[in-house]
């Protein structure tokens, strides 16, 4: 495929134009912030968007959430697919998204490792087979010492798929405050534990602990190069697709799959 990567210069851009080109893509060429003063990796030409979007048949975009308006307005009028793995999008700019969505086909996920998508799969049917009244669930996060937030928005989505299974909220069963005197353990709540060290990646384990056996399904993601390999993945699958938002669960088969 001739394909676009937009914030070329960023840390994902970098990956994303390798693992474009060893998947024998084409990189036809990129953007950069026109913010900021980077410079664009050897070999890619820097281009426009709507340059860009004349050129190829699918732009790639980790960039910036404030950006995705704009990157919109343009890919909405092209016939290139739109890969989002911006974060941090609010609630208008995916809305933004939605509507461009209308007119392109656009593949959207804010975690494009491939693993930790079937992992959160499996933790919605292991939360819909195991009783929560027997089944204590926790979630335990480590992530390198740089990492501001926690959980981790990974976390609260495994979080959420054994929400879900339980067909119950993650607002409902969540517990990730627990300190000094916290008292017994809530029948049916969702734990959460997040360490932070060193440079991790991104590791994730969700337990469900009865009293007589623990059940543990964990991830560790070893680089950064997981995500772009799997955004890349997401293009190949979104090719002739008609218009609409996709995710990385219809890439793997799990749209619609219910949890019991
Ligand atoms: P980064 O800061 O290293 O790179 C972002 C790049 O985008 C920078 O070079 C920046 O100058 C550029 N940029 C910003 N606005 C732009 C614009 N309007 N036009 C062109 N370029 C623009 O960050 P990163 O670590 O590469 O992450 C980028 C985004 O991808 C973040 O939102 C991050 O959370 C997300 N991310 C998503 C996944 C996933 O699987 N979906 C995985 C990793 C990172």
């Amino acid at each position: 495929m001739r394909v676009g990567i937009l914030g070329m210069a960023g840390r994902m851009g970098r990956l994303l134009i390798e693992e474009a080109r060893s998947a024998k893509h084409e990189v036809v060429g990129g953007t950069l912030n026109p913010a900021s003063a980077t410079s664009a990796p050897a070999g890619v030409p820097v281009m426009t968007l709507p340059e860009l979007a004349e050129a190829v048949e699918a732009v790639i975009d980790f960039t910036n959430a404030a950006a995705v308006p704009l990157h919109a307005e343009v890919l909405r009028t092209s016939r290139a697919i739109w890969v989002v793995g911006t974060t941090g999008l609010s609630a208008m700019q995916e809305e933004v998204l939605a509507s461009a969505a209308t007119c392109i086909p656009v593949m959207y996920a804010a975690n494009f490792g491939l693993g930790i998508n079937l992992l959160a799969a499996f933790a919605r049917r292991l939360g819909a087979v195991l009783p929560p009244e027997t089944y204590d669930a926790e979630i335990v996060e480590m992530h390198h010492r740089q990492k501001v937030d926690a959980p981790s928005g990974s976390a609260l989505a495994l979080g959420r798929a054994v929400a879900e299974g339980r067909r119950t909220t993650l607002e409902a069963a969540m517990d990730s405050a627990r300190n000094g005197h916290a008292g017994p353990r809530r029948i049916g709540a969702i734990g959460f534990a997040a360490l932070r060290g060193g440079q991790v990646v991104g590791e994730h384990t969700v337990l469900f602990a009865s009293e007589h056996e623990h059940i543990a399904l964990t991830h560790r993601a070893l680089d950064r190069r997981v995500f772009a390999a799997g955004a890349v993945r997401a293009m190949e699958w979104t090719v002739g697709k008609p218009p609409g938002v996709y995710s990385i669960d219809d890439v793997l088969g799990l749209r619609g799959v219910q949890p019991t």
